[in-house]
């Protein structure tokens, strides 16, 4: 044996992996089968503008021993994400609060938004929000829901949201402050210079090979190491044989335009039925950039079938109870490990997936 791991994947979480394994004097290989590293964190850098090829990626957590630990391997500038919605010609703040409703109805306190919300869904009777319909409406009554939720939400789940779990809408914050911060995190930002440049560090010291999809060559793979650390999908490593548990993709279309600033604004969320995209991301304003030019991407939300990037599990109750199967499976392997997103058919922020990784070093790797 050559390596104490075989890492597959060179996203977060094999990275992370990757660094605090040297630092335990362990050897490892990790292969990635794109072109480059970073997984969906990758940012190119085109004419000075770092694009986030697979998303826009905001770096947010309230866990400070996460902030410390990504803050060693690059710097963070100070942005916030503050997206708006547009929905026809109206434009709003995000996330729901009181820019929102004062925009919406007019009123300017508290008090007469709690009062709007409550009147709307009075003769609704929902008292256990049974789906995201039923969530978003108790939450901010039927307007907001019509115009800012309800179309946008069909176009990135390719589902009616009286067939979506209500967990989905509850990432979002509701505040009846004046305060358009997307997040309720303690800290937050994008790493100066992209996040390619952050997984580069991460890696530093550690031998990687792109283009080399491990299932490919498995048996001349696995002879290489002691374990494996398999970032990659878990029904696709068992070759679907349980069945195939289900994504939505995401086709981005980029492109780059003459002029200074297209938006204004770097998230700008379309959430009307009748656009076909759910948002256009403008790069620059990520990092504040003044470059003469800009670059755009128009998302487009898509169901997943094989050979697609895999973006956002769908997990409701069939694709949950089909992953347990699978995780059975997995939980009797000796020397394979399942971790990351696709190993664990989780939708994980970028500090979640640092922090299972990191927990994943604990209990594998000799204290330092
Ligand atoms: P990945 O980054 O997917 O890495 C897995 C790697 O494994 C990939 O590079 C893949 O090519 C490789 N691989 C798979 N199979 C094989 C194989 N057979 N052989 C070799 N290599 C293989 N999080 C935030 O905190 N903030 C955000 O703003 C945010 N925005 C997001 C926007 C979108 C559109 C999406 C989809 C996610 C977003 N996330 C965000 C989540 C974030 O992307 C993830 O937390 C993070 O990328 C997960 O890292 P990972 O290493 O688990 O997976
Ligand atoms: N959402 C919405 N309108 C918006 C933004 C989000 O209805 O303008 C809903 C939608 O269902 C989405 C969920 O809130 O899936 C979570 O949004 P988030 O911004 O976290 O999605 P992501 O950035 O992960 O795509």
């Amino acid at each position: 044996m050559k390596y104490d791991y075989l890492i597959v994947g060179a996203g977060l979480f094999g990275a992370v992996f990757a660094q605090e394994a040297k630092q335990a004097g362990k050897k490892c290989l990790v292969v990635e089968k794109r072109g480059h590293i970073a997984g969906n964190v990758y940012c190119e850098e085109i004419h000075g503008i770092q694009v986030h090829r697979y998303g826009a990626h905001i770096f947010h957590t309230s866990d400070e021993k996460i902030w410390e630990y990504v803050c060693r391997f690059a710097r963070f500038n100070h942005y916030i994400n503050s997206p708006i919605a547009r929905y026809r010609d109206e434009l709003y703040n995000l996330p729901f609060n009181m820019n929102t409703f004062s925009k919406m109805w007019g009123i300017a306190t508290p008090q007469e938004a709690r009062d709007i919300i409550a009147s709307q869904i009075a003769d609704l009777g929902i008292a256990e929000p049974k789906n995201l319909e039923e969530q978003a409406l108790s939450l901010v009554g039927r307007d907001v829901y019509e115009k800012l939720i309800k179309g946008y939400t069909e176009k990135q789940w390719g589902r009616d949201c009286k067939d979506l779990p209500a967990f989905i809408i509850k990432r979002l914050p509701l505040r009846f402050t004046y305060d358009n911060n997307y997040f309720n995190d303690r800290f937050q930002g994008i790493p100066t210079g992209g996040y390619t440049k952050l997984v580069e560090k991460l890696l530093e010291g550690t031998e990687v090979r792109l283009d080399t999809d491990y299932l490919q060559h498995r048996a001349e793979l696995d002879a290489l190491a002691d374990k494996i650390v398999y970032t990659g999908m878990i029904d696709q490593y068992y070759d679907y044989s349980l069945g195939v548990l289900q994504y939505r993709s995401v086709r981005f279309e980029t492109e780059e335009l003459e002029m200074e600033n297209y938006q204004g604004n770097a998230v700008v969320n379309y959430t009307e039925r009748q656009v076909p995209y759910t948002r256009i991301i403008e790069h620059k304003h990520f990092e504040f950039g003044t470059q003469p030019t800009t670059i755009i991407s128009r998302e487009y939300s898509s169901e997943w079938t094989k050979g697609d990037e895999p973006y956002y599990p769908v997990n409701d109750e069939r694709n949950n109870a089909l992953y347990e199967q699978y995780r059975e499976k997995a939980d009797k392997e000796e020397r394979l490990i399942f971790g990351g997103r696709l190993g664990g058919y989780k939708y994980y922020d970028m500090d979640k997936v640092i922090a299972a990784a990191l927990e994943l070093c604990r209990r594998e790797l000799p204290p330092r």
